[in-house]
C-alpha cells in the first residue's frame, strides 16, 4: 500500500528559519508535498515519493535543523498520497492559524558575525547582520505573525543582493528570512553629542569605541533598549558612573568580547558557556576571579559578577574596538524608570548621564531588558526574564475555561496573560510602584492581549491581595472601563503555584515561599510560608511559617539593624538592650544613631508595629548585625551581600538550630532564639561561619515543616515547590534540599520564569482557574 507523511511538529518552530529548512530536507530527499504553520508553535508538513527517503529525511529533521530552532513533539500519521510534483511552503491560512507564538530575540549567530568579520563579505563591518537563525524578533514586531511587514525593518526595501538571497531556496539562512539587511540597504549609524548634536565621523562604531577608552560614558541604542556603556576597568569612571546614575552599590553587567575575554574576569564552566553562548545570551551571575581586572566599584560587595556576550554585531565591533574588550553595559534609564527605548526618551533621560550617543535609526517597537541568570545549587534560575526567553509562551496540562488577565505584584514583576493552554507572561516590566513602568505594564499586557486574541472585556482580571499595590491600581482602571471581574490572590500561593505548573504539576502539593514581602490571608506581612495547596479546588493551609516579628514602619527595611532590635526587644529590656546596642556601636548602623533607636523601641512598645514572618527581613537583619550590609540601596541588597559574604564560611553543627512549636495547628519556627543565640556566638565564632549556617538552618527547617506535611500522606505529591525573591540563596536552598533528601522528597524550584515577582502571574491564573471550577 502506497502512503504518504503528515507530520506535525511542536516546539520553537516559527521565525526561526524552520520551514525553509524542511522545503530543503524535503527536496534533498526528493520528496513533495508541503509544509505550512497550523498553530502558534506547530508546523505541518507533508511529505510523499520513494519510502526508503521518509527515514532520511526524519532524521535530518533532528540532525540539520536550524540551530535556534527546538523540536519538543513529533507527531507522524500515515495517509493516503495526493499526488504532489513539487514542495511549496504554503501560506499560513488566516481562518485556521490558531496564535503564531511571538518569537524571542535571538543574539547574533556564529555564521552572521563570521561574515561581519569577513573583509572579503559584503557584509563586512556590517553592525546589523542577521538571517533566519538570529536577530531582533520580538522587540521590532507591531504584530503577529512574524513577517517582515509587521516588523520595524518593513522601512527598509530589500536591495537585488538582500532579495535574491530572500527569494534562493538554496540560501540555507537568508531564504525567507524576515528580518536581513546588508550595508546598502540596512538601518543607519551615527554619534552624537549629549545634546543630539551630530558628530561628524566616517566610522561611527570606531569613533565610539576610541570615546569610551578615552574615559567617556556612552548611550548605545541597541536592540530592545538603550544600554550605557563605561570603562570597567577604571575606579574612576565606574564611580563617576555611579555619581551620575545615583546608583551608589546596585551592581553595573560587564559585556566581554568573548568567552575567552570572559574567563579573565570570571570562572566559567562548561554548564556556565554554554549559558553565555546559547541565542538567549543571558547576562550569568558566575564567580569573580581574584585577579580579575573589573574595578571593584562595578559589583561592591559581591561574590559574582553579571557577565555576558554580544548579542548583536554592533555591540561586538564595539568591543573589538576597545582597548579592554570588556565594558560596563549597563540598562539607559534613570533610577527606578525604563529603559529608553527612543531617542525622545534617551536625550531626556540619559542626556545628563552620558557624554555621547551611539544611535540608529531601526525602531524598538517593545522593550526587551537583558535576561539574568544565576546558579543555585549548580542549577540555572532566572532573575529576570526579557531578552530572549519573553515572551515565550508557557503551555499547561490543561485547557483554561476563562480568559485571563494577571498584573503580578509591584517589584521587579511581569504580567501575564490566559487563554486556552497557555500563558503568556510580558517581559521583565520592572517596578510598578513607577508611573512610567505601570505604564509600560499597560502597554505590554495591551500587546500581548490584542495579538492573543484576548479581549480586555472579557477577561478575569487577577491581582496580588496587597491593597496599595499600584499593579492592582491598573487592574481596578481596567475593571472600571471593561466591567471585568477581579481574583485576588494570595502571594506566596501565586509564587508556590508557579513553580508546580512551570514543572507541569497539576494535584495536592505543598510548597515553601522564601521571601521578602508578601501581603498575608490575616494582613500580616508574610514571607516565610510553608503552605499546602490542593489544585483541585484552589484551597490552601498554611502548614506553618516563621515567627512573627515586629517591623516598625519602611526605614527598617532600609536599615534593617532596626529590625533586629525590633526582634531583640521581645526578649531583653530597654535598658539592657541600650547597653548592647553602644557595646556593639549598632546604633552607627542608623543615620539617626541612638536617638533613632530610643524611638523605635518605644515605637515597639506602643504597638506601632505590622507583623511580619518574612525571610527577607530576618537575612538582612543578621546582615546588618554581623556588620556585612546596614544599608539596602537596592531591593535584597543586605540579603545577597549575606550569601555573598558566606562564600568562604563553614557550617556549624550544633549551633544556631531553630526550635518549632506548635499554635493553633500552625509549625511556628522560633526566630527570636535565633538571634539571642547570634549575639552570643559573635564573639566566639567566625562571622562568615555564623553567616552559613543561620541560612542553612532556616532552610533545613522550613523543609522539616514541608515533610511534616507530606509523611505518612498517600494523597499528596512527594515534591516540595519553592518560590519566592529568597528563593534563590544557595544556602537556604542547600538547607532544604538536603533535608528532604532524607526521605526521598525531591526539591522543585522554576525554570522557565523567575522565582521571585518576575514569574508570579503565571501562579494568579492558576489559581484564579482553580477557584473558577469549583465556583461556577
Ligand atoms: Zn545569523
Ligand atoms: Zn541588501
Amino acid at each position: 500500500m502506497k502512503y504518504a507523511l503528515r507530520i506535525v511538529v511542536t516546539g520553537i518552530v516559527q521565525g526561526v528559519g524552520f520551514r525553509p529548512f524542511i522545503h530543503r530536507i524535503a527536496l534533498s530527499n526528493r520528496l513533495y508535498g508541503y509544509v505550512k504553520n497550523v498553530g502558534g508553535s506547530e508546523v505541518e508538513i507533508w511529505i510523499e515519493g520513494a519510502y526508503e527517503n521518509y527515514s532520511k529525511f526524519i532524521r535530518d529533521l533532528y540532525s540539520k535543523k536550524p540551530p535556534p530552532a527546538v523540536i519538543d513533539e513529533v507527531e507522524i500519521y500515515f495517509e493516503e498520497p495526493r499526488g504532489y510534483t513539487t514542495f511549496n511552503i504554503l501560506k499560513s491560512e488566516k481562518g485556521r492559524l490558531k496564535y503564531s507564538m511571538i518569537p524571542p530575540d535571538l543574539g547574533i549567530c556564529e555564521y552572521c558575525l563570521k561574515e561581519i568579520l569577513d573583509p572579503s563579505d559584503r557584509r563586512y563591518r556590517y553592525a546589523f547582520n542577521s538571517c533566519a537563525w538570529c536577530g531582533p524578533r520580538y522587540s521590532m514586531m507591531y504584530s503577529v505573525p512574524y513577517d517582515r511587514e509587521n516588523t520595524s525593518m518593513r522601512k527598509y526595501k530589500l536591495c537585488s543582493k538582500c532579495f535574491h538571497e530572500y527569494t534562493n531556496i538554496n540560501d540555507i539562512r537568508r531564504y525567507h528570512a524576515q528580518g536581513i539587511s546588508c550595508p546598502k540597504d540596512g538601518p543607519k549609524l551615527w554619534i552624537t553629542d549629549s545634546r543630539g548634536e551630530v558628530i561628524d565621523t566616517k566610522d561611527p562604531i570606531k569613533k565610539a569605541a576610541k570615546l569610551i577608552d578615552e574615559g567617556y560614558i556612552l548611550a548605545i541604542k541597541g536592540l530592545g533598549g538603550y544600554h550605557i556603556a563605561a570603562l570597567a576597568s577604571n575606579d574612576d569612571i565606574v564611580l563617576k558612573l555611579r555619581e551620575r546614575k545615583k546608583r551608589p552599590t546596585k551592581p553595573f553587567a560587564v559585556m566581554a568580547l568573548d568567552i575567552g575575554i570572559a574567563r579573565k574576569l570570571v570562572f566559567i564552566d562548561e554548564k556556565a558557556r554554554i549559558l553565555l553562548e546559547s541565542p538567549q545570551k543571558p547576562i550569568v551571575l558566575l564567580k569573580k576571579k581574584h585577579d580579575t581586572p573589573v574595578s571593584r566599584y562595578v559589583s561592591p560587595g559581591l561574590s559574582h559578577e553579571g557577565v555576558f556576550l554580544p548579542y548583536t554585531g554592533l555591540h561586538y565591533l564595539l568591543l573589538m574596538e576597545t582597548h579592554d574588550k570588556f565594558l560596563i553595559m549597563t540598562s539607559g534609564n534613570r533610577h527606578g524608570k525604563p529603559m529608553c527605548i527612543d531617542e525622545k526618551c534617551a536625550y531626556n533621560e540619559l542626556g545628563s548621564i552620558v557624554d555621547y550617543f551611539l544611535v540608529h535609526d531601526r525602531e524598538i517597537v517593545n522593550r526587551v531588558d537583558d535576561s539574568v541568570i544565576r546558579f543555585t545549587c549548580g542549577k540555572p534560575v532566572l532573575l529576570r526574564r526579557g531578552r530572549g526567553y519573553a515572551p515565550i509562551w508557557i503551555k499547561i496540562p490543561f485547557k483554561l475555561s476563562n480568559k485571563y488577565i494577571a498584573f503580578g505584584s509591584d517589584l521587579q514583576t511581569a504580567a501575564a496573560i490566559g487563554f486556552d493552554d497557555k500563558i503568556v507572561l510580558t517581559q521583565y516590566i520592572g517596578d510598578v510602584d513607577d508611573f512610567d513602568v505601570l505604564d509600560d505594564m499597560d502597554k505590554y499586557v495591551r500587546f500581548l492581549a490584542d495579538n492573543y486574541g484576548v479581549g480586555l472585556d472579557e477577561a478575569i482580571l487577577v491581582v496580588d491581595k496587597h491593597p496599595h499595590y499600584s499593579s492592582r491600581r491598573l487592574a481596578e482602571a481596567y475593571a472600571e472601563k471593561y466591567g471585568n471581574r477581579i481574583i485576588e490572590v494570595q502571594h506566596h500561593v501565586a509564587h508556590i503555584l508557579s513553580t508546580a505548573i512551570d514543572h507541569g504539576v497539576y494535584g495536592r502539593i505543598i510548597g515553601i515561599a522564601i521571601d521578602g514581602v508578601g501581603y498575608g490571608d490575616d494582613g500580616a506581612i508574610w514571607g516565610g510560608e510553608v503552605i499546602e495547596i490542593d489544585m483541585y479546588n484552589g484551597s490552601y493551609r498554611r502548614l506553618g511559617h516563621l515567627e512573627y516579628q515586629p517591623l516598625v514602619g519602611d526605614r527598617s527595611i532600609y536599615y534593617p539593624i532596626r529590625f533586629f532590635l525590633s526582634v531583640l526587644s521581645k526578649k531583653i529590656d530597654h535598658e539592657e538592650l541600650m547597653d548592647l546596642v553602644k557595646r556593639y556601636k549598632l546604633h552607627k548602623r542608623v543615620e539617626g544613631g541612638l536617638r533613632e533607636i530610643e524611638i523605635l523601641l518605644r515605637s515597639i512598645e506602643r504597638g506601632v508595629y505590622v507583623n511580619t514572618s518574612s525571610t527577607g527581613r530576618l537575612l538582612d537583619g543578621v546582615s546588618a548585625f554581623l556588620g556585612v550590609s546596614s544599608y539596602r540601596s537596592y531591593e535584597g541588597e543586605p540579603a545577597i551581600k549575606l550569601e555573598a559574604f558566606s562564600i568562604n564560611g563553614s557550617y556549624l553543627h550544633d549551633y544556631l538550630d531553630p526550635r518549632i512549636t506548635v499554635k493553633d495547628g500552625k509549625h511556628i519556627v522560633k526566630t527570636t532564639d535565633l538571634y539571642m543565640e547570634l549575639i552570643d556566638l559573635v564573639s566566639s565564632c567566625k562571622k562568615e561561619d555564623l553567616a552559613v549556617t543561620f541560612q542553612y538552618n532556616i532552610g533545613k527547617v522550613l523543609g522539616e515543616i514541608a515533610y511534616h506535611g507530606i509523611r505518612g500522606r498517600r494523597n499528596i505529591i512527594d515534591k516540595v515547590f519553592i518560590g519566592g525573591g529568597a528563593a534563590v540563596n544557595n544556602y537556604i536552598v542547600s538547607g532544604v534540599t538536603d533535608l528532604l533528601k532524607q526521605h526521598d522528597i525531591e526539591v522543585i524550584l522554576p525554570t522557565r520564569i523567575p522565582a521571585n515577582d518576575g514569574g508570579i502571574s503565571l501562579g494568579q491564573i492558576i489559581y484564579a482557574e482553580l477557584t473558577q471550577i469549583c465556583d461556577p
